[in-house]
């Protein structure tokens, strides 16, 4: 998304063109009906393999001095180190950036969290020249499938529902037009799979332990924004750290993260509602204006004023439509 790429602008890291397909909007599509959306103001955002993503960060790091200790298990903690198997590092900090199942959070006792809307998410990568320069998001009844291109041969493909037996190619006969598009063409990576949810956690601190990135909490995947939020927490958190004062990481942290929980409550209230899937696309096509502003909230560049009033053009439209 626009923001994230400003976010890690931010920190110091450019993605080179070469390196990443431009996105320049979303698109809907439900019951052979299709809306669609550019990103204000004619900003780009970028799908990348995260592989590429990792190594482009690594120079960054590796730049300013960080020593990257690879195939190294964090086994432990205490007040002032890190255990690493047999070998133990002191810590003035220590940051959990570990990911969803974090063992940090569990182990600095901040795993209590709000109801967690659990969804089981599988992506995979096809070889197929793109149809689209936008993240298109198909809409099934009980689930949800992804499309976006990653290069000039190849798309990433993935589908998110509640249910954790479903993969990706026994689903595509449910999102009909996306399984159109990939007749014929052939995988192009292995399929993996993820837990996505949206997950608020009451602390992300404690003492000199502080959470990052999944670890400190999720947003759906549908949103396209847990990579952002963490650029945007990592900023803030070494701002909290030069000043030794992690009260305002955990403010800044439930701020950054209101807006995404809200629009990933938003779109999957469509979730299993057919009926308001199709009148929910067919607004965006009467008065695209409203899903542009929406996507323009999505990326943090309109204020939730303008939401209410396009919230309820939404509303009356699906009571009226
Ligand atoms: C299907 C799907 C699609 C998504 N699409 C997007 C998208 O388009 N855009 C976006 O911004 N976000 C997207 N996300 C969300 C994004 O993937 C996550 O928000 C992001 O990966 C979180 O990064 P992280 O570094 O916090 O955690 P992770 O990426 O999970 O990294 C955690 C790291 O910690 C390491 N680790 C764990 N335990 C230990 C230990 N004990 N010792 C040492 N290392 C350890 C792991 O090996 C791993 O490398 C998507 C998520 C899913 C599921």
């Amino acid at each position: 998304m626009p923001d994230a790429i400003t976010a890690l602008e931010r920190l110091g890291v450019a993605v080179p063109a070469v390196e990443a397909y431009p996105v320049r909007g979303v698109r809907f599509l439900s019951s052979e009906l299709s809306a669609e959306a550019d990103f204000p103001s004619g900003a780009r955002g970028l799908s990348i393999r995260r592989t590429a993503l990792h190594s482009i960060m690594i120079e960054r790091a590796a730049g300013l001095g960080v020593d990257l200790l690879w195939q190294t298990a964090v086994t432990g903690i205490s007040s002032q180190e890190v255990q690493l198997g047999e070998r133990t590092i002191r810590a003035r900090w220590i940051i959990g950036a570990d990911g969803v199942n974090s063992r940090v959070r569990r182990w600095a006792n901040l795993d209590a969290h709000s109801r967690t809307n659990l969804r089981y998410a599988f992506r995979r990568h096809y070889r197929v020249p793109p149809w689209t320069d936008r993240m298109e998001i198909y809409w099934g009844e009980h689930i949800q499938g992804f499309a976006t291109a990653v290069s000039n041969e190849q798309v990433c493909v993935a589908v998110a529902s509640h249910n954790p037996e479903l993969r990706l190619e026994e689903s595509l006969p449910a999102l009909p037009e996306l399984n159109a598009r990939l007749r014929g063409a052939e995988p192009a990576s292995a399929e993996r799979g993820a837990l996505s949810a949206n997950r608020k956690l009451r602390c992300v601190w404690r003492g000199n332990v502080a959470l990052i990135g999944d670890a400190s909490g999720t947003v759906d995947a549908i949103t396209g924004q847990g990579l952002g939020l963490s650029f945007s927490q990592a900023a803030v958190l070494a701002n909290c750290l030069r000043s030794g004062n992690l009260v305002r990481y955990q403010a800044a942290h439930r701020r950054l993260a209101l807006r995404p929980l809200w629009m990933a409550r938003l779109m999957l209230m469509l979730d299993g509602r057919p009926g308001c899937q199709r009148r929910t696309l067919q607004i965006f096509q009467k008065r695209p204006e409203v899903f542009r502003r929406l996507l323009a909230l999505h990326v943090g560049t309109l204020s939730p004023f303008h939401l209410a009033l396009d919230g309820l053009t939404l509303g009356w439209g699906l009571l009226t439509a």
